[in-house]
């Protein structure tokens, strides 16, 4: 049987989902234009836990409107760089101020496991604030002394400012409801840019909390706005507004593709983090020990619902059988339970549609002749749970090789030698947003590193993630790159300003 939630819900988190949450627009907490309203789901439960506003276009205009104003007139875009550094630093004093209550909602809400939401993903949000608050007060220029053909004698001085790009809008997924949103929240203050952001459907709850620390931290009224709604009704018009210069968007390939067209009209910017098939690969002197826990690590962590998780495991032929049953084993020994339990150690899918979906792939991989060396199945109880699967005879051509399953779902195959050929099957997928290697021999790790075509390699370890290191993907997983010292060219423009002298 399941665990039991054994977390005694805060009395602040039990107030915060009991009444209606309103959406901050300018600085006021208010209901959508239409009135409409609609339910959020504990994953771990199948019951509806909170009710929030559902945004439409009217409120999209409001939101914008209020960014723009925020932008033209002040404070935010004209204030002191070491200001707004304070600032967007002391949001993340708060995030930690108010981390448990934080953990509950996300955990409550996403369903991922108490124990991994106060480790993670509250702390890491934390982090990406303040790293990103100490750029606030180094978007430096450079000056350049340019020597004009056609001008022989003359004497000029040139200098490149960084501005901020303007409003901005922002649609985040709901796999790290609150990380997700601290990637773009954090890199966008800390530029001096104004913010509309639409939070996912499944998961509003956290960022709704987040907004109020952001109020308190001293972000001025129309320097960020949160939108709670549907992707169709509410993210769509974000993305073709005319007056968002700027759109940033984490999610589906699929949905990345609309993101363009609705952006085309105004030529907006774009920067997309977008779905994996990230191959993970063991060779065979590896630290086999090391390599099984991690690759397992590399796919079960947050139910596989990460798109840098490594989902196809390319395993070298003398430790294929060795590595499939150790994963298989760890796989078999992951406790399932809800979000809520100190027990549990992997939680339910976000949504039953989620469920359903991944539910099918191991159905089509059934059908299509693949052996599930562990799990296989849904899990047992009302909330969206499925076992944490192995699938082995797995072939180039089956769907659950070729496509983004988004849950606890990994293929494993044997390669026979660490050459070509392997390198040509590990990028041979529409993706390129990570990848793993597991070796002893240093001088092939990194010629393989060089050779798979993904924005990530991790070199014995996997989802090592931080602030300072950029993320983002090759082919079709995205455009730009988010954290470290490059997310800041999403969000900055260059002005060149040359002086005759
Ligand atoms: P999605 O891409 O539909 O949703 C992501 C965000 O985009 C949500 O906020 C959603 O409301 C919004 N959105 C949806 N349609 C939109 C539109 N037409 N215009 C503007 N915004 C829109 O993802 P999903 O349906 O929640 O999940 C489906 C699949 O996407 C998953 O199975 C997974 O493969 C992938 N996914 C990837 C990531 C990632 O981090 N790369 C995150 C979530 C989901």
């Amino acid at each position: 049987a399941l665990a039991a939630a054994d977390v005694a819900l805060e009395s602040s988190v039990q107030d915060f989902i009991s009444k209606p949450r309103n959406m901050l627009i300018g600085g006021q907490w208010v209901a959508a234009e239409s009135g409409e309203t609609f339910e959020v789901y504990n994953p771990s439960t199948d019951e509806v836990i909170a009710h929030v506003q559902s945004a439409g276009k009217a409120d999209v205009d409001k939101a914008v409107k209020a960014a723009r104003k925020a932008f033209e007139d002040g404070p935010w875009g004209k204030m002191a760089p070491a200001e707004r550094q304070r600032i967007v630093w002391k949001i993340g004093d708060l995030i930690m101020e108010h981390q448990e209550e934080l953990a509950q909602l996300e955990s409550l809400d996403n369903g991922k496991p108490i124990t991994i939401a106060r480790a993670a993903d509250v702390p890491l949000s934390a982090e990406m604030f303040q790293y990103m608050a100490g750029w606030a007060t180094k978007l430096n220029g450079e000056t350049i002394s340019p020597t004009i053909p056609y001008a022989p004698g003359a004497e000029w001085h040139s200098y490149l400012k960084r501005e901020p790009i303007g409003v901005c809008g922002q649609i985040i997924p709901w796999n790290f409801p609150l990380l997700m949103a601290a990637w773009k929240l954090a890199p966008a203050l800390a530029t001096g840019n104004t913010i509309v952001m639409k939070l996912a459907e499944e998961t509003p709850l956290s960022v709704l909390k987040l907004a109020e620390l952001m109020q308190e931290a001293g972000v001025p009224d129309g320097a960020v706005n949160i939108l709670t709604g549907f992707g169709e009704t509410a993210g769509a018009p974000l993305a073709a507004h005319p007056d968002v210069d700027k759109i940033a968007f984490t999610g589906s390939t699929e949905v990345g593709r609309l993101i363009v067209e609705a952006a085309t009209n105004d030529l907006k910017k774009v920067s997309l983090e977008l779905g994996g098939k990230s191959p993970n690969i063991i060779l065979n002197d590896a630290d086999i020990d090391k390599a099984i826990e991690g690759a397992a690590h590399a796919i079960f962590f947050n139910h596989g619902q990460c798109c840098a998780a490594g989902s196809r495991l390319f395993v070298q032929e003398g430790i294929y059988d060795q590595v499939v049953e150790g994963i298989s084993n760890i796989a078999r020994n992951i406790k399932l339970g809800p979000g809520m339990s100190t027990e549990t150690q992997m939680g339910p899918l976000v949504s039953r549609t989620q469920l359903e979906r991944v539910t099918g792939f191991l159905d089509s991989g059934k059908t299509q002749g693949a052996t599930a060396a562990a799990g296989g199945s849904r899990g047992e109880g009302a909330g969206y749970f499925v076992e944490p699967t192995v699938l082995t005879d797995v072939k180039d051509d089956m769907k659950v090789y070729q496509e983004e399953i988004f849950g606890p779902v990994v293929t494993a195959t044997p390669f026979k030698e660490a050459d070509d050929d392997l390198i040509r099957r590990a990028n041979d997928t529409v993706y390129g947003l990570a990848s793993g290697v597991w070796t002893q021999d240093i001088s092939k790790a990194h010629k393989m590193a060089s050779r798979l075509r993904a924005g990530t390699v991790w070199v014995n370890c996997y989802n090592v993630f931080d602030a300072a290191l950029p993320f983002g993907g090759y082919k079709q997983s995205g455009w730009g790159r988010e954290m470290g010292a490059q997310v800041l060219n999403n969000y900055l423009e260059t002005k060149t300003v040359t002086v005759g002298l």
